[in-house]
């Protein structure tokens, strides 16, 4: 219903909250650490509740997806808004006065967990994704309050998306009564206006791609994992040119007797293109699956926001955590934009 076709659903993936939770937005030449994104940009000033003036819910992070450009989707999405990049468990803070009047606690659907806030000028808001929301329905809640915490939540899974809070909005009515695909741009009714996107062009390039590596990995060691025949790059920028977005790698394993980590690595370089500073995002480990059969292959996947600027590269590695663990499969998806 909501954005079918914004991320990989990862029914398939493992992962586990409390390391991806701690997954690191990468910023302009340097690694940010998660404390330094989203936390109190923003005093709330309780007097305001009109139309433009509402406050975005982590404050000033990338967009991932515009409101445009979920329209522009190809099927477009079924209830356009805004994702905003920010790490699993960021405070989400209500745009504005109003009521808790829908709420959603389990992961099933597109949506995912949900909060839906009717605001006391009429209008009516969705918060999407969520790992998790202690405000009861019914409850009413004043703007700037934090009403939840942001997650990766869709699909029957707590990583069904990539990290990211999708916000919509309509106005004067509920989504029932308006339609769902008659949202509206929230960015528009933001306090000081919307942010420009990033480049030119509204509508993030998707790339995907999937290689069969079928490459045995040793035991305890970090392996770079191509993404294709001797390629290896996520993601890179350059001196000139930026690039923001947000890339999930899926795996398929075989032989996974007792699990794996995943981590993706940032290196920077110098105006020689040499490698001056490596700077790996925390590691996930994923499990074995239970081993039903003897064959049975286990997936994992990690998906990172970020935001490349300068000569900086992206790299995925695994490491195993047992003997005989082998690779078949490598899928890539990114949504990106360049500036
Ligand atoms: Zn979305």
């Amino acid at each position: 219903m909501c954005d079918a076709g914004d991320h990989e659903p990862s029914s398939a993936a493992a992962s586990r909250d409390g390391l991806s939770r701690r997954a690191l937005l990468i910023g302009t030449g340097i690694v940010i650490g998660a404390t330094a994104i989203g936390w109190d940009l923003f005093s709330p000033d309780l007097s305001a509740t009109a139309a433009g003036t509402y406050l975005r819910p982590c404050g000033v992070v990338p967009i991932s997806s515009s409101w445009q450009g979920h329209r522009n989707r190809n099927p477009p999405s079924g209830e356009p808004g805004t994702d905003y990049a920010v790490v699993v468990g960021t405070p989400i803070r209500a745009a504005t006065d109003g009521v808790i009047v829908d709420r959603k606690d389990s992961t099933t659907t597109a949506t995912g967990r949900y909060l839906a806030l009717r605001a006391s000028d009429g209008n009516y808001i969705r918060y999407l994704h969520l790992q998790s929301s202690s405000v009861p329905l019914g409850a009413r809640v004043t703007r700037g309050q934090i009403i939840a915490y942001s997650g990766a939540s869709g699909f029957g899974s707590e990583a069904g998306y990539g990290a990211h809070v999708h916000v919509s909005l309509w106005i004067g009515g509920t989504p029932l009564q308006l339609g769902f695909t008659n949202s509206v741009d929230f960015e528009n009714y933001v306090e000081g206006g919307p942010i420009q996107p990033p480049s030119e062009d509204p509508v993030p390039i998707h790339q995907s791609s999937s290689y069969q590596w079928n490459s045995v990995v040793p035991r305890g060691v970090w392996t770079r994992i191509p993404v294709a025949s001797d390629l290896y790059w996520l993601a890179h920028s350059s001196a000139t040119v930026k690039e923001t977005g947000d890339v999930s790698i899926y795996l398929t394993a075989a032989k996974v007797t007792k699990g794996f980590q995943l981590r993706i690595v940032a290196e920077t370089l110098n105006a020689s293109g040499v490698v001056v500073a490596s700077s790996p995002q925390p590691a996930l480990e994923i499990p074995a699956t239970a081993a039903e059969a003897p064959n049975s292959l286990t997936f994992g996947q990690y998906t990172l926001p970020y935001s490349l600027s300068g000569p900086i590269r992206l790299f995925a590695e695994i490491r195993s955590l047992n003997t005989g663990l082998r690779v078949e499969q490598v899928t890539v998806k990114k949504n990106y934009w360049l500036s």
